[in-house]
Parts: structure tokens; C-alpha cells; sequence
């Protein structure tokens, strides 16, 4: 019978390895699925190009509020060191008319996780959307729909609003931005099989996975710039380069997410990204990529009134 030194040693090395099992299980692990999540990009491309009408001018951004989050709680092995998660909106501009891409959260929604807000980009936003043809979101969570929620006018934004029958069918998602249980009544959400023509350089891909109802928003514009919202499929774009999702302590234990899936469209979205010199990705929370867009020119700060 060993003694009791040798016991907590046993249970210390059982401890190590049956600790070391799940902080890698839970921080390290991302191992590849099987199964294959495919974007048809000639498809994609017919079908932007494929509508009556000029492409979009411009794409304008708004910076909302921002997060801070471990790196390592957003791309799985990364360091622990906090980086920034900033919240975005976005205005597609044609000449005549406008679309936005998410609506942000109000202030109340951001104090309990943010540093700071800009209430004078966040009134823009909802300007914006009282102006605008057509609302899409990426995906149904506060931090993309709260500018919504809480909209002084939701029931006159309700016929430019492309909600979808999953983000609709799943209220949960949206945390203190549930729509409220009457706001919806009588609305019509969006159905679609995988891509849908939203307007002119404008299409939908469907990628359900972080959330029941996430998708890419696609965009080209009228001199030939493609881009490609990936919604929070990515936080940050290093999820893109490495086919690195959340950590699975993140995914499935806080935001309940198909993992599996998450990765799956990462894999892709890398695959057409290789493949497809040009095409500029757009991360759901990744600042840098935002300031390096810009820069370019592809991104103009600050919405304006169509
Ligand atoms: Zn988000």
C-alpha cells in the first residue's frame, strides 16, 4: 500500500493530467470536423450582379462601443492578453439609396460590458436606419440587433427590416434585446435556402453555426470591390487565418454555439479567401481589420444621410 506521500503524488499527477486534459479541451482543442460547409462563389457573384440596378457606391462604418475580451477567449490557443472587441454597424450606399448591415446596442445594453460608447455614432445608426431601403442583421445577438430592440420607430422600421425566420424563430439569442413579444405581429420574416439576392451587389449566404440564424452579407461594389461580412463567424480575422474558431469554453459553454459548424465555415471562408484575390473579409469585432479598410479606402468612417 503506497503511503501517503506517494497517494498525493498519484493524485497530484492524476490532477495535472486530468487538468492539463480539460484546460486544453476547453482552451486548446480544434481538432477538424468532419463534413464540408460550401460557398459557390460564381453563384454568389451571378447573383449580385444579376439584379436591376447600379452596384453600391460606398460602404460606410460606425465604431458603437467596444469590449475587451482575453485574446484566447476569442481564437482558441491564443495568448490570455486582452485585446479589443469593438461593435460595428455598417451603410451600404447607393446613389438613391441606402442598406444597413446590424444596428449596434443603445448605451443601457453596453454599460454592463464596455469601456466606453459613442452616443453620437450609435444616433447616427439610428438615423440611418429610418432612411434606409432595407435592415439585415448577421446574426441575432444583442450586440447586432440592440439598435433595434430599443428603436424609438420599430414599427416604422418594421417594412425595411430583413429579419430572418431563424433570427425571428429565435428570440433567446437576443438576450435584454429580445424584440418585444408584440412588436412582430403581422411581420413577414425573410426565408431563404442558402444564398439570397438582398439588392443590387448585395447577397446574403446563410451560415448557421455561432447562431441559428447567422449569415454572411456579401457585397460588391460598382468599381468591382468585394467584400464579405462574415458576421460573428470570426471575431477577429486570425480565426480565419489559422480555421481556429472560439475555444470550446467560450463556444459551447457561454454562447451555446455548433462549433462544428463555426469551423466548418471558417475552413471555407479561408478556401474562397485563397482563392479569390481581392476579396476582403470583414471579421465581426476585429478592429485592426476595420482600420486597415479605412485606410484603403474600402470603408469610410461615419454614416451619412442618403
Ligand atoms: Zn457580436
Amino acid at each position: 500500500m503506497p503511503n501517503r506521500t506517494t497517494r498525493i503524488i498519484y493524485a497530484l499527477i492524476i490532477i495535472g493530467l486530468f487538468g492539463g486534459g480539460a484546460f486544453y479541451w476547453f482552451f486548446k482543442d480544434a481538432r477538424l470536423p468532419v463534413g464540408r460547409f460550401e460557398i459557390n462563389m460564381a453563384a454568389v457573384r451571378a447573383l449580385a450582379d444579376g439584379q436591376d440596378g447600379p452596384l453600391p457606391s460606398e460602404i460606410r462604418v460606425e465604431r458603437i462601443t467596444t469590449f475587451h475580451f482575453p485574446f484566447a477567449a476569442v481564437v482558441t490557443g491564443e495568448s490570455f492578453s486582452m485585446i479589443d472587441i469593438p461593435v460595428m454597424t455598417y451603410q451600404v450606399l447607393w446613389p438613391d439609396r441606402s442598406l444597413i448591415i446590424d444596428t449596434g446596442m443603445d448605451q443601457e445594453m453596453a454599460k454592463t460590458m464596455a469601456t466606453d460608447f459613442d452616443p453620437t455614432a450609435f444616433a447616427r445608426t439610428t438615423k440611418a436606419m429610418s432612411q434606409a431601403e432595407q435592415i439585415v442583421l448577421t446574426h441575432e445577438h444583442i450586440d447586432h440587433i440592440g439598435g433595434l430592440t430599443h428603436n424609438p420607430d420599430l414599427t416604422g422600421l418594421l417594412p425595411a427590416l430583413r429579419l430572418t425566420r431563424e433570427q425571428m424563430d429565435h428570440p433567446e439569442q437576443s438576450g435584454d434585446a429580445r424584440l418585444p413579444k408584440t412588436a412582430l405581429e403581422g411581420f413577414t420574416p425573410l426565408a431563404y435556402d442558402k444564398y439570397h439576392a438582398l439588392a443590387p451587389g448585395v447577397v446574403l449566404i446563410k451560415a448557421p453555426g455561432h447562431t441559428p440564424g447567422s449569415q454572411m452579407v456579401y457585397v460588391k461594389r460598382a468599381d468591382g470591390a468585394e467584400i464579405l461580412f462574415l458576421g460573428d463567424i470570426a471575431w477577429n480575422i486570425r480565426s480565419v487565418e489559422t480555421t481556429k474558431p472560439r475555444p470550446r469554453f467560450i463556444s459551447q459553454f457561454v454562447l451555446g454555439e455548433d462549433r462544428d459548424n463555426v469551423m466548418r465555415e471558417l475552413i471555407e471562408i479561408k478556401r474562397i479567401s485563397d482563392e479569390t484575390p481581392g476579396l476582403m473579409l470583414v471579421a465581426g469585432h476585429d478592429g485592426t481589420v476595420i482600420r486597415k479598410l479605412v485606410e484603403a479606402g474600402i470603408l469610410v468612417p461615419g454614416f451619412k444621410a442618403p
